[in-house]
């Protein structure tokens, strides 16, 4: 083979690769990574397949292999491909996530005065020149990216150009330093044989070296101690110094795992019986995975969508099936939502299977990652827990991947390119390597719960809870009645009564606020009435600046009513409240309760969430408060009462999922309670207890809750209908901004004109909800079709849009 196609690291790259000859002395093969030239610079680059014929008729050779040892495996280099045409990402990016933490390093340029300058040219300068090379003599060598920035505005590269053609500066290529590398760690051990060394000891007590007898003593019967070890011990660096000088020791640097599980232990424990709903899941499963690792596999990738309500022993599921696939010699990736919240979640994870399991997450340090990274990949684990990008983990032998909570939207990476959805990656994961997916929740996304539906998926259900424990009782409170009966509180009476209750029980109460959304629609406190746009029938947002309402779908404005339109309240415009106001309330109200807050304000280290998390468990607090995070997969056995604050919020956020995210936070809200043996209650407050989310989230019904929705959807043509993509334009300038996003709507319109696609409509161009981030206007325009990639492969999309395939948030 004497070519390689290249996916290169650069913003100009594109999702395609690049012809380069390998250069005779090199071996080259797929995955591996190296340095190319591109342009006029040195750039890292992966190799996604190897030849014998160019396909170019000119081609640059490879500078250097990076690693002897490739750095993605075939089933990866497959796997970039794919999300680089599903998720319109160059081909490098779509590689990245999978490549070691901290891999990515560029070249720097380094500029550097020469030390004996010729006379002739230093009379040659004029003065922007000579200014530049007196910087330059006082700073020494520099980088040119740091001397660009430091001396913004002036003509940096001209100026540096003219110095080096006149022979006064020098310019030097350099590599980026490693921002990780493995952490290695000073040991001592004999340099002699063992025998050698005792028959020393008594030499040296003899001598009254009395010190160095002992420590010598130590190191032949230990093998290697260190060094750290050796000056807790109390003998001085001068013993150690003598040791080594007399040839009978020697220091050696060991490499040493940084592991993120170290502060916690571990007990093995066994699995439960399980439970009649359980076993028949688990069946299924079982079976499923057994055909796979047989030759007569043939059924494709099995993909299960485990439907239990919380509580029902879904966790039990994956913990059998990850047995039973490392029993068939298979390994497995578990996929849960941010995992820094569910400490617990690890711990049973941890507990069943000691010792063979890697975490992986963002909190973690970068060194951290690296040697869990490393570890993994040379098959030390069974099983690697971590948020999202853990489906990347270079796990080998893989035939288990399990994602827990999959509806959660923290699986879809919104940030950067490739944007891609942790299920879909996972499913198609799973094709490449002949590998099962469980996905569970009690809330299914909609659209996986459809899936379900036309056979797609295969629907396990547990729909009761363990051991006879029952799902709350939720009362819905009608928070205008409370109005008008002249409670001004935010606590219903109900929920004031029940709070007291509990606490006189010594029994804990948890208080939850969905912020998400707050203070950004207008509703009318009479009634509960929300402003929506007539086209698009998403609630309007409220902008302060301007005191109007407008659609960020269609861009529809309106100045904020001062009467309510639809019962002549004057209370119509009522924003929400935060988890600080809700604090001071409950201090007013329950001076006698302790509390504690959990919120992004308060939870930013990295293990306060668990500080905060037992200090509840042990009971320090009587009273948690708390947004979203609360809601997550904890057992809290000792809570009693929830209660929901404002259950609407959210409901109005101007999104096509609002309805569903409402319902499966109320509902996962709901399932904190009870989760011991003593029985709970939910109370939620609502402005609006006739809408099904909150209606169906109250009688726990997904079912319900589906059908409404996915009438709703039809109705709308959102997803499952159809699927979209969301393009947003950003700009300093705000009318170069909607211009471009105008110039371009123009275009796709075009387009689907000419090719007829009557099913396919571009919606906007509007201003994007948050219209300003970090000083650039951002403009949005969405495409609605049953396959926006056949639009969006025609068009070519210019530096400074985003492309979002299947958002999960038009906002
Ligand atoms: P989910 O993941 O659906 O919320 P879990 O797997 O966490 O449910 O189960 C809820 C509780 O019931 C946990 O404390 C778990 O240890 C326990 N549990 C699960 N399965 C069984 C079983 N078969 N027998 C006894 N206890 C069980
Ligand atoms: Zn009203
Ligand atoms: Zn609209």
């Amino acid at each position: 083979m004497n070519y390689a196609e290249v996916a290169v690291s650069s913003p100009l790259a594109q999702p395609r690769t690049f012809c380069y000859a390998i250069p005779p002395d090199m071996f080259v093969s797929v995955g591996q990574a190296v340095w190319v030239p591109f342009g006029p610079r040195m750039v890292q680059g992966l190799v996604f397949a190897v030849s014998d014929e160019p396909a170019v008729e000119e081609t640059r050779e490879i500078a250097e292999l990076i690693d002897p040892r490739p750095m993605l495996s075939p089933h990866q280099v497959e796997l970039a491909r794919w999300l680089s045409e599903r998720y319109l990402s160059p081909l490098f990016d779509a590689a990245a996530s999978m490549l070691p933490p901290g891999f990515e390093r560029r070249v720097l340029t380094f500029i550097e005065p020469v030390s004996s300058p010729s006379e002739a040219a230093l009379a040659s300068l004029n003065a922007k020149q000579r200014e530049m090379l007196l910087l330059l003599q006082r700073w020494g060598k520099v980088e040119l990216g740091q001397l660009k920035k430091k001396l913004k505005r002036e003509r940096v590269d001209l100026v540096i150009d003219q110095l080096l053609r006149k022979g006064l500066v020098t310019k030097t290529k350099e590599l980026e330093r490693a921002k990780v590398s493995p952490k290695l760690v000073p040991y001592l051990g004999l340099a002699v044989a063992a025998e050698r060394a005792r028959q020393e000891i008594p030499v040296l007590d003899h001598r009254r070296a009395y010190q160095q007898a002992k420590l010598l003593a130590l190191i032949a019967e230990s093998g290697l101690i260190s060094l750290s070890e050796v000056r807790r011990l109390g003998f001085s660096t001068s013993v150690v110094q003598a040791l080594k000088e007399k040839g009978l020791i020697a220091v050696e640097q060991l490499r040493v795992q940084r592991d993120p599980l170290a502060h916690r232990s571990f007990e093995k424990t066994s699995p439960p019986k399980l439970t009649p709903a359980q076993e028949a899941a688990w069946h299924e499963i079982r079976e499923s995975l057994r055909r796979l690792s047989s030759a007569e596999h043939r059924d494709g990738t099995p993909v299960f969508l485990l439907h239990g309500v919380t509580g029902s022993g879904k966790t039990e599921i994956y913990l059998c099936a990850l047995d039973q696939a490392i029993a068939l010699g298979r390994r497995a990736i578990v996929l849960v939502p941010e995992i820094a919240l569910t400490p617990q979640t690890i711990g049973r994870f941890s507990a069943r299977f000691p010792g063979r399991v890697a975490v992986l997450h963002s909190k973690l340090s970068l060194g951290e990652q690296f040697d869990e990274w490393q570890r993994i990949r040379d098959g030390a684990f069974d099983v690697v827990i971590g948020s999202r990008s853990a489906v990347f983990a270079p796990q080998p032998d893989l035939g288990l991947i399990v994602i827990d909570e999959e509806h959660e939207w923290t699986y879809k990476q919104q940030e950067q390119s490739p944007r891609y959805h942790a299920r879909e990656v996972a499913i198609k994961l799973a094709q490449l390597t002949r590998s099962a997916v469980i996905l569970g929740s009690a809330t299914p996304d909609l659209e996986s719960y459809h899936q379900a539906q036309i056979g797609d998926y295969r629907l396990l259900q547990l729909p009761e809870r363990i051991a006879q424990a029952k799902l709350p009782k939720v009362e819905i409170v009608d928070m205008r009645q409370e109005l008008k009966q002249g409670n001004r509180s935010i606590f219903s009476r109900s929920l004031f009564q029940a709070i007291t209750k509990a606490l006189t029980a010594g029994e804990q109460v948890i208080l939850f606020l969905n912020r998400r959304g707050t203070a950004s629609f207008v509703q009318c406190r009479d009634c509960g009435f929300v402003l929506r746009c007539r086209r698009c029938d998403i609630s309007l947002t409220y902008h302060g600046t301007q005191d109007s309402l407008i659609c960020h779908q269609c861009s529809y404005k309106m100045p904020v009513p001062r009467i309510c339109p639809s019962c002549f309240s004057r209370r119509i415009k009522f924003l929400g409240i935060g988890t600080q106001r809700i604090a001071e309330e409950v201090a007013k109200a329950f001076p006698q309760a302790r509390l504690l807050r959990w919120d992004r304000d308060v939870t930013r280290g990295k293990y306060s969430h668990e500080e905060i998390l037992d200090r509840f468990l042990s009971h320090d607090a009587d009273i948690l408060i708390g947004t979203q995070m609360i809601a997550k997969g904890l057992d809290l056995p000792l809570v009693t009462l929830v209660g929901v604050i404002n259950a609407d919020i959210g409901l109005y956020f101007p999104d096509f999922h609002s309805s569903e995210r409402t319902f499966q936070i109320l509902t996962q809200v709901a399932g904190r309670a009870g989760r011991g043996i003593l029985e709970g209650r939910v109370i939620m407050q609502s402005y609006s207890p006739e809408h099904y989310a909150i209606a169906a989230a109250a009688e726990h019904d997904y079912h319900a809750f589906y059908e409404r929705e996915f009438a709703f959807r039809r109705q709308q043509g959102t997803p499952p209908f159809n699927r979209l993509a969301r393009l947003v334009y950003s700009h300093t300038n705000a009318t170069l901004c909607q211009r471009e996003a105008e110039r371009m709507q123009q275009v796709l319109r075009a387009e689907i004109d000419s090719w007829g696609l009557p099913e396919t409509s571009v919606i906007g161009p509007a201003p994007a909800y948050t219209q300003r981030v970090r000083g650039r206007y951002r403009w949005q325009i969405i495409i609605r079709s049953p396959d926006p990639l056949t639009i969006l492969g025609q068009v070519p999309i210019p530096q400074g849009w985003v492309v979002d395939i299947d958002p999960i948030s038009l906002i």
